[in-house]
């Protein structure tokens, strides 16, 4: 057998089509303990330590539900606005894995946790206009996670395959939107918001390379116009941003190309392979009775009374789409820098701390944007690692505008205070880095300068009145940078005549 080559469409073919993708996105849920039970969640212990009876499947032993995850699930739901159901149901979703012990796993079926909701995404498409729209969410359910195969790390893995069932039984939210994405940049733009979500309200770290993270794109294509949607394939774990992209663009050169040339589509699984970049066929999609779901008899039914309801919703924290807003109208930011200093809740925090001690907002979201994630990012560190202290970043901004220091001179003592975590002001008078606006000050050095250069006032009077840049520079190099540049202009011309 030759190897199998997938003919893939070119850019004119791809351009006929538009693109229908919804995603199913699962989030381990930050609780300490595991969902129906009380081993720990922590990661990286040795395999097979953080089990018990419970999460190993064992017979006989009975699971018992988490509040926190209902918790994190339920704050998750609110802020991607979906309706709590006061009455919801666990079911038993059957299938055979080597690492599901149970033989099943544990999630809901027909009466989910949450549903109809929807999150407001802003698409960057390269090269591009930025957009904004609105993403309809289906529903938002719980379930527990599937343990781990290892197939390397031993020296026999060429031949068996090892069990790791430490992540058996960890929370899971899985939150399904409604096929309204049509683009890799939309869904790119998806998944950033609704982990900044989650990340806000603190329900997961959402960190992708431990897999806390991870979505499935179902991906279709169908003819511009065409009113049906088409079959769709569906990549399962993608874990970063970058492999759904690419997962979903390979998807539609390999749908386009098939339906180009007459074939149909199959509904089925596929796997992302991160080294070749193509998606490959796993198993034909299976169907909801495949699973034989019925209702989990050992769980009772989850209620969330509208007291609790409440008191979840008075927990949550202001979301990265309103502060993005509030940011612009309070502190006069642009859109971009908006966004990037809502990144992360940490940033956020740290950005309205600066800013609220500042008397130029805006400037100061330059420097923490420049300046402090630059020599962060030099020295690996985080923004909660931050030498300098939020207050302080605002102080500089404010010396500037009130004149006490120029930007040069800002731009020395920016390094001092990251290396020492001292005030602006402090190191300004103990390294004497203030401006000089005193016109008496000035003009004394003015005088020297001209004393020193009758060659350049010479030139100047004769007409070659460039040369006041020379002259400029001189008086800025004897007052060691300190003196207020546009004073030394004014006085200088002036006295030059
Ligand atoms: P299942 O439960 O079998 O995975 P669902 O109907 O729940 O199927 O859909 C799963 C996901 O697939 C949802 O995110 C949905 O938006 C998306 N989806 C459904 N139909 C299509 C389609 N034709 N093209 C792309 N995505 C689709
Ligand atoms: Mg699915
Ligand atoms: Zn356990």
């Amino acid at each position: 057998m030759g190897t199998m080559t997938v003919a893939l469409a070119s850019p004119e073919e791809i351009a006929k089509y538009e693109v229908v993708i919804g995603l199913e996105v699962h989030v381990q849920l930050g609780t300490n303990t595991k969902i129906f039970c009380s081993c720990p969640t922590s990661f990286g212990a040795p395999p097979n330590t953080n089990v018990c009876p419970v999460c190993l499947g064992l017979p006989g032993a009975l699971p018992v539900m988490n509040r926190k995850a209902v918790e994190f699930g339920a704050q998750t739901a609110m802020a991607i606005h979906c309706t709590v159901n006061p009455f919801s149901r666990m079911a038993r979703k059957n299938y055979f894995y080597p690492d599901l012990p149970k033989g099943y796993q544990i999630s809901q079926y027909d009466q989910p946790l949450a549903e109809h909701g929807w999150l407001d995404i802003t698409v960057q498409p390269e090269g591009a206009e930025p957009y904004k729209k609105r993403i309809g969410i289906t529903r938002l359910h719980l379930e527990d996670d599937a343990g781990k195969n290892v197939h390397e790390g031993f020296k026999d893995t060429d031949r068996y395959s090892y069990i790791d069932l430490n992540r058996s039984g960890t929370p899971l939210s899985e939150i399904v939107s409604e096929p309204d994405m049509r683009s890799s940049d939309e869904a790119v733009a998806y998944l950033t918001e609704l982990k900044q979500v989650i990340q806000y309200i603190g329900a997961s770290t959402c960190d992708m390379e431990k897999g806390h993270l991870r979505a499935d794109a179902n991906v279709s294509v169908r003819l511009k116009g065409a009113t049906e949607f088409g079959t769709r394939a569906e990549v399962k774990n993608l874990n970063s941003f970058r492999f759904l992209k690419q997962a979903i663009e390979y998807e539609v050169a390999r749908q386009v190309a098939i339906v180009e040339s007459g074939g149909k589509i199959h509904q089925e699984t596929r796997l992302y392979n991160t080294e070749t970049g193509e998606t490959v066929g796993m198993r034909s999609k299976e169907q909801a009775h495949d699973y034989r779901y019925f209702p989990e008899p050992d769980l009772v039914p989850v209620r969330v009374s509208d007291e609790w309801q409440k008191e979840l919703r008075g927990q949550l924290p202001e979301l990265p789409f309103d502060r993005r807003t509030r940011f612009i109208n309070d502190y006069g930011l642009r859109e971009y820098d908006a966004q990037v200093l809502t990144l992360t809740r940490d940033l956020s925090d740290y950005y309205e701390l600066a800013a609220r001690s500042s008397e130029d907002p805006k400037a100061t979201a330059n420097w923490v944007m420049g300046d402090l994630l630059g020599a962060l990012k030099a020295e690996g560190k985080e923004i909660a690692d931050s030498p300098i202290k939020p207050e302080h970043i605002g102080e500089l901004a404010t010396l500037i505008k009130k004149g006490e220091i120029s930007g040069k001179l800002a731009k020395e003592i920016f390094p001092k205070m990251f290396a020492e975590g001292l005030a602006p002001s402090f190191i300004m008078e103990r390294d004497g880095l203030k401006q000089i606006s005193d016109t008496g000050a000035i003009e004394k050095i003015i005088d020297e300068v001209l004393t020193g250069n009758p060659k350049q006032v010479e030139q100047y009077k004769s007409g070659k009145t460039a040369v006041i840049g020379f002259l400029v520079g001189q008086v800025m190099k004897a007052s060691r940078g300190q003196a207020n540049p546009a004073t030394v202009n004014e006085l200088l011309k002036s006295k030059l005549g």
